[in-house]
């Protein structure tokens, strides 16, 4: 069975964004990137999958700069087989992204697509749930379990209030969630066999699809800063402070 896994480059988890100065966006410059963390453990799903003997070939896709191609070789290093960089100058957008990632489905004939459940830089949670929906194939989101028996599979879903199990048929596109996996780290002989790995760079023409964004950003704005505490010396100005200033009691 292949697989194929989306991955996106984004800041990294641990760095605190800056807004630029004019809110145009994000401030890119200098910036540590790294892969989305729900594309890690997407690739880690792939590759114990690959373990157990169920999948034959995993195929990492990447859509955007030329600097995801540096994402990509960590994802080989990670046990992807192949990788595909789409390069675009584009800012990529959700509905760009399914696709592009539809056209490479039906290019290289996977049994599973997984993706990450969203990524951590625009937080939109729809590139899986539309890519299914233009594939018209069954759709597994926010997954924390995952099964493949034969032809389907089985998944494990956090909900409101519990978990739920849904079944369904192969090809499928599942998006991943935090508690799947723990995914492992890249090791330097890895790192080293990454590079003789297969690596194709398509132009967005190839596929014959439309990358340029439908959504214009206005403005990007930082969250208004927190007033300074202040401190009450008796319980009584506490309570006058709350009834009179903050109007909360
Ligand atoms: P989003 O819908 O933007 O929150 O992204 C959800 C998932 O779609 C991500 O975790 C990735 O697996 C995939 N994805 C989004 N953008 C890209 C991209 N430019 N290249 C590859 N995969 C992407």
């Amino acid at each position: 069975m292949k697989i194929l896994v989306a991955v996106k480059r984004v800041i990294d988890y641990s760095i605190k964004v800056h807004v630029k100065s004019d809110g145009s966006g994000i401030d890119f410059s200098g910036v540590k990137m790294s892969i989305n963390p729900f594309d890690e453990i997407a690739i880690e799903e792939a590759v114990r999958l690959k373990e157990k003997g169920i999948a034959s070939e995993i195929v990492a896709v990447s859509i955007g700069e030329k600097t995801c191609q540096e994402s990509l070789r960590t994802a080989l290093a990670l046990g992807a087989d192949r990788a595909i960089h789409v390069e675009t100058s584009f800012e990529t957008q959700p509905l760009c992204v399914a696709k592009a990632l539809k056209a490479l489905v039906e290019r290289e004939n996977p049994r599973l697509v997984i993706l990450g459940k969203q990524a951590i830089d625009d937080d939109c949670n729809q590139t899986g749930q539309m890519l299914a929906a233009l594939l018209s194939w069954p759709q597994g989101t926010f997954v924390s379990r995952l099964n493949v028996k034969e032809d389907e599979i089985e998944v494990v879903r956090e909900i409101d209030g519990g978990l739920e199990t849904l079944k369904m048929s192969l090809p499928a596109v599942v998006t991943t969630d935090l508690r799947l996996n723990e995914p492992r780290y890249a090791t330097l002989p890895n790192i080293m066999k990454a590079k003789q790995k297969p690596f194709e760079i398509l132009g967005e023409d190839v596929l014959g699809i439309d990358l340029k964004p439908h959504l214009k950003t206005l403005c990007v704005a930082e969250p208004p800063k927190r007033q300074a505490g202040i401190k009450v010396t008796t319980v009584d100005e506490l309570i006058d402070k709350l009834q009179n200033e903050a109007k909360v009691i």
